[in-house]
């Protein structure tokens, strides 16, 4: 469906332009007490990356440690398998008038006890999300990484790996996917149809749309 280039407020009080959507996400400061709380005491540092025409949307779940030092998503290990999964390569990826890249919060949320990431924080999703999408549509390929963003493109509720091993209910508009990072390795080894079927169909997929631009 064709959009007016302006789109309305989360709030609904008034219109604003996609690039004034990434300057206020960019200032947003909601989680400040949130994030001083955690071990890491960090202060807010959204990474809104999209900007006008991307017909391949990225949706994760929150910026790590790595990402919030840098500003740049996926600027990590984690994102180089994310990459060749997809087939293309960094000056690809960050093209943002090509693919957008929107996680389910943007800011890296902390770490719990054990070190782990916290999970992105509810109000991010509740104050931004259905703006962003309404700014990026139409978009041609979802690539849903992990259970956030699955919930909420989806609505799935089920576990990654049912999701995952369903791939074929929603392809090619959307790829659902396991995170990309180390700890999902051994999850990788244990079910190789994921590398051997559900990569190729993505990349396939990837090429498709990005030709089509
Ligand atoms: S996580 Fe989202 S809501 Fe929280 S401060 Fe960052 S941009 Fe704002």
């Amino acid at each position: 469906m064709a959009r007016h280039p302006l789109d309305i407020h989360p709030h609904g009080s008034y219109l604003v332009r996609m690039d004034d959507l990434v300057t206020r996400i960019s200032h947003c400061r909601l989680c400040a007490d949130r994030f001083a709380a955690t071990a890491t005491r960090h202060a807010p540092r959204p990474v809104p990356w999209f900007g006008p025409g991307a017909r391949l949307l990225i949706a994760g779940q929150a910026p790590g440690a790595r990402v919030h030092a840098s500003g740049i998503p996926f600027d990590d290990a984690s994102g180089d398998r994310l990459r060749d999964w997809l087939g293309l390569d960094r000056a690809a990826f960050y093209d943002r008038s090509r693919v957008a890249v929107v996680p389910m919060a943007f800011c890296f949320p902390g770490y719990d006890a054990r070190g782990v990431d916290l999970p992105p924080p509810a109000i991010c999703r509740e104050t931004w999300h259905d703006a962003v999408m309404a700014e990026l549509e139409p978009i041609a390929l979802r690539v849903l990484v992990g259970a956030h963003a699955q919930r909420y493109h989806l609505g799935s509720r089920g576990s990654v790996a049912q999701t995952v091993a369903d791939w074929r209910a929603h392809a090619p508009g959307t790829f659902a996917l396991p995170h990309p990072s180390w700890r999902n390795t051994g999850w990788l080894k244990k079910n190789p149809w994921f590398e051997a079927e559900v990569i190729p169909a993505l990349r396939a997929r990837v090429k498709e749309v990005l030709q089509d631009d």
